[in-house]
């Protein structure tokens, strides 16, 4: 979604996509390149819908993409498992922000250093961790398949909105 657009111009485009089906817009954010992002929470049929193709917003076309929860672990700072199954180290004393003990995220003020693939420039959980990119693929092809297999039919869906100029 382009910073031009607003909810309302968004609800008008997805309207004309799913008809009278249920849905919700929720948390519009920035996101990179200038660009807005927001989650729809909406039925499975309309989410399909909404998927087939990109949808015209304005004057720009949005990329729509299912969102994936991750899991994530406040033990090793790892994600696609919990503090419980994990086998990873204990990390849970580092800040999540820079990889050093002794103050929380909140209060830190170093340089971003991730605690769990320790490359710099980025935190914990970052979408531009490798760690975090190689478990989002995993969740995603995992996802895939159960759709595929259409075993599991839930109501409700989040769809994620992404903006391409
Ligand atoms: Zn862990
Ligand atoms: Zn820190
Ligand atoms: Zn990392």
């Amino acid at each position: 979604m382009d910073s031009m657009n607003t909810p309302e111009e968004m609800e008008v485009a997805i309207r004309e996509r799913i008809q009278d089906e249920e849905m919700k817009i929720e948390n519009v954010r920035p996101n990179a390149n200038d660009t807005q992002a927001a989650t729809i929470i909406t039925t499975e049929t309309a989410a399909q819908k909404l998927l087939e193709h990109t949808i015209k917003v304005g004057m720009v076309n949005c990329t729509l993409e299912r969102r994936i929860d991750m899991e994530r672990c406040y033990k090793c700072w790892a994600v696609g498992h919990t503090s419980k199954k994990c086998t990873g180290p204990d990390r849970s004393k580092m800040c999540q922000k820079c990889g050093e003990e002794g103050h929380k995220a909140k209060e830190c003020r170093n340089a971003e250093k991730c605690p769990a693939c320790k490359e710099e420039g980025h935190r914990a959980y970052s979408g531009r961790c490798r760690m975090f990119k190689r478990e989002l693929q995993k969740a995603r092809k995992k996802k895939k398949k159960r759709i595929q297999t259409k075993t599991e039919e839930k109501n409700r869906r989040e769809t994620t909105w992404k903006a391409v100029i």
